[in-house]
């Protein structure tokens, strides 16, 4: 069994000499191995390849040499000597007859090490039948994922997140090599180089201006761009297609099990944003409502839960803010009694509940909900609807979210996997300090000395506050200075979505003055910030439910808010309950 890496790597040429080929694609928990066998510079596949065969063993392996990285790797397994075949392809970077003629080359000279190392005989005849028919164009509206190499896990996660079909346009999926109708056994060698190059280019290509025909489809309804960390060849293609009218969003990977929370919420998130979703075709709905009738939206988040109840006006009558506990799906319900007790209503009364927030899915039996960032934009814009971006800070997660002046998301990232920039991170710091957080506000008007917390990591930040305070540092000036750290952080995600005013800050964060004023300074503007930050996302869910039940008031199937028409799971309606009055 031969593994390969790159769709340029000839298989047709090994199913010549009766080898099968597989495309390697490793999913570590980690890179202690490569770690120890390169430097860290490498991009997240190449460190991931590098443990998978340190760990599993290199076997028989293809590399091309398309990039440092990979050279790096096949310097490491040739010193390592444990593959009995282990062989570098020398890849033109262009489509020039000059290249074809020495890629052909490049080619025999493969043909001939795999012949001396196999003992194989090579079949025109078998090499001929081993091309694959080219895939047929998406016959209905599609997604693309593009970009860098996607694994077949991250396909299969996104998959299950959307209800159009994702196609693979990454050159894990886009493999199209067909041998061109005149070809003969004397021109064999030249003949297959030309097909290979002639593959939609992959961005390591000297023009990859043949890759526009992957966006040109006029069944594409949207674009996941994937990167991987550390590798930048596809940043450039990013940036072309940000500047179009493709709707798009960004994930990165490193080759290790993704969070699937903040997979899903990415992508239904971006679903959320996309135009002539069942959503909003509802829109302007609340005619013929029930006036009694009151709407619950619940935001399930990692630190706190949050409910809000509306009227049939859509006015709120009563609202809660609960610490979330071990079970989402109790902390929620505790925190609708408690709305329920202000509002002097009962359970009963109560005609739709929409879910937002991390906890969404585990509130009822894996019920439907709407994403936070939809619900935070929408939340916003009903609070101010001159806001046009939404910071959200919360307890794992720090967001900038665009709208455009209908309040309709157009544009958010999220801070990754790490801690830095919210509301945990300075949780953290707060304990190390031996403050309460709700206090680092207050401190921080007291600062006089500029402190630099230069470290964005949680853990290594803790270290440099544990040695501030051993400096005798003032606790105002730490204070100050991990406030600074959060602002930069937050500035740098405004950057990347070209934020612009009115700002307002949501979340538990946005209750730290402090975290206020040194995000107000980056931003040049005064903050909007509402009377109670943390609700923004269960306000923005209520409406929601509104809409949901007016749905079902009229009849329509679809019973809850449904990107892009995905069947609804029956499991949950009982936290989703409908009642008809
Ligand atoms: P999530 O939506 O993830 O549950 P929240 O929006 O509730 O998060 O924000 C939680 C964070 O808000 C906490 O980690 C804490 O840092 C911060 N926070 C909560 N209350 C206060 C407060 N009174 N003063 C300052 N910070 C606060």
């Amino acid at each position: 069994m031969i593994h390969y890496i790159c769709k340029y790597t000839p298989i047709e040429l090994f199913a010549g000499f009766g080898a099968e080929c597989i495309r390697r694609e490793p999913l570590v928990s980690g890179f202690e191995l490569a770690d120890g066998a390169s430097h860290q510079n490498l991009c997240a596949f190449s460190r991931a390849l590098l443990e998978d065969c340190l760990q599993n063993g290199t076997g028989e392996l293809i590399l091309v040499n398309c990039c440092d990285s990979i050279r790096r790797v096949y310097d490491i397994l040739q010193e390592k000597g444990d593959s009995p075949f282990l062989y570098l392809l020398d890849l033109p970077r262009c489509d020039t007859a000059c290249a074809r003629k020495r890629f052909a080359l490049e080619l025999k000279r493969l043909a001939n090490a795999y012949a001396a190392y196999s003992g194989r005989a090579f079949s025109a005849a078998r090499f001929q039948a081993a091309f694959a028919p080219l895939p047929a164009p998406p016959a209905r509206p599609y997604l693309s994922l593009l970009g860098a190499r996607a694994s077949q896990a991250l396909l299969e996660a996104l998959q299950n997140c959307v209800s159009l079909p994702v196609q693979n346009d990454t050159c894990t999926g886009k493999r199209s090599v067909s041998l061109p109708a005149d070809w003969m056994p004397d021109n064999l060698w030249e003949a297959y180089a030309s097909a290979l190059l002639g593959q939609t280019p992959c961005m390591r290509m000297t023009d990859p201006t043949g890759r526009r025909r992957l966006t040109e489809s006029p069944r594409l309804r949207g674009v996941i761009y994937h990167t991987v960390k550390f590798c930048d060849y596809y940043d450039y293609e990013y940036s072309r297609l940000k500047q179009g009218q493709i709707p798009m969003t960004k994930i990165e990977t490193d080759y290790t099990p993704p969070a699937p929370g903040q997979l899903t919420t990415r992508i239904e998130a971006f679903l959320e944003t996309l135009p002539n979703t069942s959503l909003q075709k509802r829109k302007g709905e609340a005619a013929n409502m029930n006036q009694n009738a009151i709407f619950a939206g619940i935001d399930s988040g990692s630190t706190s839960t949050n409910a809000v109840l509306l009227n049939a006006d859509k006015h709120i009558i009563a609202y809660s803010v609960i610490p979330t506990g071990a079970r989402a799906g109790e902390s929620a319900q505790k925190a609708l009694a408690v709305a329920l007790q202000q509002a002097g209503r009962r359970k009963e009364e109560i005609a739709c509940t929409v879910a937002t927030g991390y906890g969404r899915s585990h509130i009822g039996a894996g019920g439907q909900g709407v994403t936070e960032i939809t619900c935070h934009a929408k939340g916003a814009f009903f609070l101010n609807p001159q806001v046009r971006t939404v910071i959200d800070i919360g307890g794992q997660d720090s967001k900038v979210i665009r709208l455009d002046e209908t309040g309709r998301v157009t544009d958010f990232v999220m801070n990754d996997k790490c801690a830095a920039g919210t509301g945990r991170f300075l949780d953290m710091m707060a304990r190390t300090l031996e403050l309460d957080v709700s206090r680092m506000g207050e401190m921080d008007r007291g600062w006089k000395e500029t402190v630099t917390i230069s470290s964005m990591c949680t853990v290594f930040a803790e270290s440099e506050v544990v040695s501030l305070i051993a400096q005798n540092k003032r606790t105002a000036d730490i204070v100050h200075g991990l406030h600074q750290s959060v602002a930069t952080k937050i500035s740098a995600l405004l950057a990347r979505t070209k934020a612009t005013g009115s700002y307002m800050m949501t979340g538990g964060v946005a209750k730290n003055e402090g975290v206020r004023r040194a995000i107000e300074e980056k931003i040049g503007e005064p903050l909007i910030l509402p009377e109670e930050p943390q609700i923004c996302g269960a306000l923005g869910a209520a409406p929601y439910a509104c809409n949901q039940h007016k749905a079902v008031s009229d009849n329509i199937n679809h019973i809850f808010y449904n990107p892009l028409n995905k069947p609804p799971a029956c499991a949950g309606l009982e936290m989703f309950c409908i009642r008809r009055s």
